[in-house]
């Protein structure tokens, strides 16, 4: 008999994949045995034995997933030049024939889901709920993109006086730089990718270095469907290196970054003292995401959502939650519900089908995370620890750590770790304003039955998504476009209709008849 997952965690989408999980059992079972390799990274590299490294499963760092070939500054430039030259002639290329391209791309993702998903799996930790998502948003993204090309792309006629024809006609920019991060490995860097190809760029596809292995696999469907190497290549090199190279390039048109907002400053100063025209830096950086739950709310509803906004993906997700502001009446109530809730949660490795919650990331990531744990535990305040499995895996157990104030927390903190705050009914205002000063402006979560209490604290926040009586993670691409603002990203939102609009140039046309 096949092991179904215990439970279902995470978003679970419409249209949902057909999951076979007879071929998916098979398939896990074999797994550790499969061995991913890529052989081409880059447009001809000059692979050598050198620079091939391994990928090793955060859930157990004696799995190696595959190996991949980290490009040098060389392969950077070689990459740049490529793309340079592919834009001569993709800058004349149809939008339907590049629409058609990424519906095709989208058909090959969902023929290739196995392997994806078992790829995300091994390469990011990811539970099979997750991977699942993961495939399915990506898919979301090319479709979506498509689709808005085309309605956007059409030159649209503007009024002018009599014996004059105008129109507005939307074109690409040049090449493109998308830095993606290791935590949607597929989804964003597919989102980044998909969306400058509909508006009709050249791409430069630079993945995390923890996970090149499915961001290659996603450029060969790319071209396997037909779009021209030179027009979407994968860069596997380290950001030190593109940075050094690729940002330079005064024919550079555009950069997507999705990290941390350290590294996005970076980015834009780079950016700016190249020579070269001002071009848009597309951002999406982290969160300080705060929870609102006030008496009214529904416990059990409450407790669902807390935890699959605070533990769900470990943790690592921007959107995730991070600070839980609880009405001081419910707080006892609410937390013995939740941690009794999170007792049945079970950490582990993802290939085993009983998991919910799977490891962090690499081995700094776990010390940094525990490190923190540490120090709120010396003072005697965690108020809750979830147990680690024995193993080698970077696992970090689910936590509640109690905080007085906001500003206790300097930094995001990236993993299985909620903060908890008290507050009374008369203090909504000053808590609205704390979450405001943080900077950051990226999901809220609020929790109520009374109308008027969220719809203040809807308009007050300033930040990018709001969630109302729901978990405050997975947002859906064309219904909840997702993005921040401040501290948390530069906009537009992804999976939005104005997206395409920022990586492409606009051209009048006036025409005296
Ligand atoms: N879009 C994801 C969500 O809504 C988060 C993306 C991220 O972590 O950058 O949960």
């Amino acid at each position: 008999k096949i092991p179904l997952p215990r439970r279902i965690f995470g978003t679970q989408r419409k249209n949902s994949l057909g999951l076979n999980l007879e071929s998916i059992n098979t398939l896990q079972i074999l797994s550790k045995k499969m061995k991913v390799m890529l052989s081409a990274t880059v447009v001809n590299p000059e692979p050598d034995d050198e620079r091939s490294q391994a990928i090793y499963n955060p859930a157990d760092p004696d799995d190696i997933v595959g190996y991949y070939w980290l490009a040098k500054r060389h392969d950077c430039h070689h990459a740049f030049d490529a793309s340079r030259e592919a834009w001569k002639t993709w800058r004349f290329s149809d939008v339907e024939d590049r629409a058609t391209l990424l519906e095709t791309t989208a058909k090959l993702y969902e023929e290739s889901y196995e392997e994806l998903i078992l790829i995300a799996m091994r390469e990011a930790g990811k539970t099979l709920n997750n991977a699942l998502s993961e495939v399915r948003e990506a898919v979301d993204f090319l479709r979506y993109y498509a689709n808005q090309a085309r309605q956007l792309f059409e030159p649209t006629s503007l009024p002018g006086v009599t014996g004059e024809e105008n129109s507005l006609h939307l074109e690409g920019k040049g090449p493109v730089l998308c830095i993606s991060p290791w935590n949607f490995p597929l989804a964003i860097f597919t989102g980044q990718v998909s969306a400058a190809l509909a508006a009709g760029n050249t791409v430069i596809a630079k993945p995390s270095t923890f996970t090149p292995l499915i961001a290659s696999k996603a450029i060969e469907l790319f071209h396997k469907a037909g779009f021209p190497q030179q027009v979407v290549q994968v860069l596997t090199a380290k950001a030190k290196t593109v940075e050094s190279t690729i940002l330079n390039e005064s024919a550079l048109r555009a950069v997507m970054f999705t990290g941390s907002s350290l590294a996005a400053r970076q980015i834009n100063r780079k950016i700016a003292e190249r020579d070269g025209p001002i071009i848009p830096v597309i951002a999406e950086t982290g969160g300080q995401n705060a929870m609102i739950v006030d008496s009214s709310a529904l416990t059990e509803q409450v407790t669902r959502d807390i935890v699959q906004s605070a533990f769900d993906s470990a943790g690592q997700r921007c959107s995730a939650l991070r600070i839980l502001f609880i009405q001081e009446d419910v707080k006892e109530k609410t937390l013995e519900t939740l941690t009794g809730y999170l007792d049945t949660y079970q950490l582990g490795d993802p290939l085993d089908w009983e998991t919910d919650i799977g490891p962090v990331i690499d081995a700094k990531s776990c010390s940094d995370l525990l490190m923190h744990i540490e120090r709120f535990k010396q003072q005697g305040r965690v108020l809750y620890q979830g147990t680690i499995p024995e193993s080698k895996g970077h696992f970090v157990p689910p936590t509640i750590i109690e905080l007085e104030d906001i500003n206790e927390l300097y930094e995001e903190v990236f993993g299985p770790v909620l903060h908890v705050i008290s507050f009374k009914a008369e203090e909504i205002d000053q808590i609205i304003d704390q979450i405001n000063q943080t900077g950051f402006g990226l999901t809220l979560g609020v929790h109520s039955r009374i109308n008027q209490f969220c719809e203040t604290v809807a308009r007050r926040a300033q930040v990018g998504n709001i969630y109302i009586n729901r978990n405050m993670i997975g947002a859906t691409v064309g219904s909840q476009p997702f993005g921040g603002q401040d501290l948390s990203g530069t906009g537009p939102k992804a999976g939005g209709p104005h997206y395409l609009l920022r990586l492409a140039n606009e051209k009048t046309i006036s025409v005296n008849t």
